[in-house]
């Protein structure tokens, strides 16, 4: 078993690889860049197979009373916002729920740290070597193990795994916040909505107790020149690339104050996830587009599922079982992330009925068969 566990970066997957560690009384370190963790305020879903896991570590019941519990997704024509199907949510269980990624942070911080786990601020990792952990501000560390979950930028990942940089994938997303007393007091806003259109798309859903409605507007762009990945959004711009689009998106925009805008970037599906002392974790294995709403999902199965292998006295053993089991599942959903893009950016007409058609008779099945994982399983089953 390592004694010496170090993690770089306390976004998802390293705080809550951090709480599933000292659950399995593993000492481990968390690294942070940044002096502070200062999350942006956006909606992020967690279905099944993540809330699953959440539960089992004690989470659950502490993000429910911060979220949403949506019961239906719809989605929708762009241009009048017809249903094209729908399914339900949370139908016997609260195991969907939509959080602010603020409040999530929070709650994995404070568990972390409850629990007695160190969280290190101000310390960028900039080399690994013979089990040293170098960092920016000259100081180092020894480690049995480290695990980078530094994020789609990880610099860990392509200075040791691929010597590849993300790149544009030529979509950008707006996401901004809105009151929900800001709008009409019907019950469209009260769902998961998706709205589909030529060339993009648009998702909606309520956060923080139904207080505020989440939204996320995808559309191609050939190139992104900003050098941060995230800029202020402009509403105006928004507006225009939406102009075609069914009146309830529109308003949505329209009163949208604290708008960003994301380049969304992508990495080419990762051949190995160990290397020697060091794991990829969460966006720095796998990350994806958003399109199925997976990111931090797959970053809280990849968490639970390396503190639990760990738990095996063959260090070897624990991490090939980690490499096997996660590799698939990342690599399978960040294929289908992308594929979702394309069917709901569809702009040919027969292309749209045949998707429509889909959509109506296995849309379902095709989400559960994407939440329905269970990591806990998945373990139980791998070979002695
Ligand atoms: C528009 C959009 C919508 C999304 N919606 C959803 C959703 O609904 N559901 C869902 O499951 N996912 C969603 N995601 C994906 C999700 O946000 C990510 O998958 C998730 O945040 C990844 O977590 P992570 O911990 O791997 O990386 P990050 O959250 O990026 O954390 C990385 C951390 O590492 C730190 N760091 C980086 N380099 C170093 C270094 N060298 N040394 C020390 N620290 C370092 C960073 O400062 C940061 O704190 C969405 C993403 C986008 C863009």
């Amino acid at each position: 078993m390592p004694e010496k566990i170090k993690i770089i970066g306390a976004g998802v997957s390293g705080l809550f690889l951090g709480c599933c560690l000292k659950k399995n009384n593993f000492h481990s370190i968390i690294y942070e860049k940044d002096s502070s963790l200062s999350p942006y305020g956006a909606g992020v879903n967690l279905s099944k197979n993540a809330t699953l896991l959440l539960d089992k570590v004690g989470l659950l019941d502490k993000l429910v009373p911060l979220g949403y519990l949506p019961k239906q997704v719809h989605f929708r024509s762009f241009d009048n916002a017809s249903i094209i199907n729908s399914h339900a949510l949370n139908e016997n269980s609260n195991d969907f729920i939509s959080v602010d990624r603020r409040d999530l942070i929070d709650v994995l911080k404070n568990y972390y740290l409850s629990l007695g786990g160190e969280l290190i601020f101000g310390h960028k990792c900039i080399k690994i070597k013979d089990s040293e952990i170098y960092f920016d501000n000259k100081q180092k560390t020894s480690t049995d193990l480290v695990i980078a979950c530094d994020g789609i930028k990880s610099d860990l990942r392509s200075k040791y795994f691929d010597n590849l940089n993300p790149k544009f994938s030529n979509l950008v997303a707006w996401r901004g916040l809105i009151s929900r007393d800001q709008l009409p007091s019907n019950t469209f806003w009260d769902q998961i909505n998706i709205h589909l259109g030529p060339h993009g798309h648009v998702v909606h859903y309520p956060i923080n107790k139904g207080k505020q409605i989440n939204f996320v507007a995808i559309k191609k762009q050939t190139k992104w020149e900003e050098e941060s990945w995230v800029s202020k959004g402009n509403i105006n711009e928004l507006l225009s690339n939406f102009s075609s689009w069914n009146k309830n998106v529109l308003e949505l925009f329209s009163k949208s104050d604290n708008l960003h805008k994301w380049g969304l970037f992508e990495r080419k599906p990762i051949k190995n996830l160990v290397k020697g002392n060091l794991l990829l974790m969460g966006d720095a294995a796998h990350p994806m587009l958003p399109f199925l709403a997976q990111g931090s999902c797959l970053a809280i199965e990849d968490a639970y599922s390396l503190s639990e292998l760990l738990k095996n006295n063959d260090q070897k053993k624990s991490l090939f079982n980690y490499q096997k089991l996660r590799i698939k599942r990342g690599n399978e959903i960040q294929f289908r992330s992308k594929l979702q893009g394309h069917l709901n950016h569809l702009s040919n007409g027969f292309l749209i009925f045949l998707r429509n058609l889909f959509l109506k008779n296995f849309g379902k099945r095709i989400q559960e068969s994407i939440h329905k994982y269970n990591a806990i399983d998945e373990i139980k089953h791998l070979p002695n």
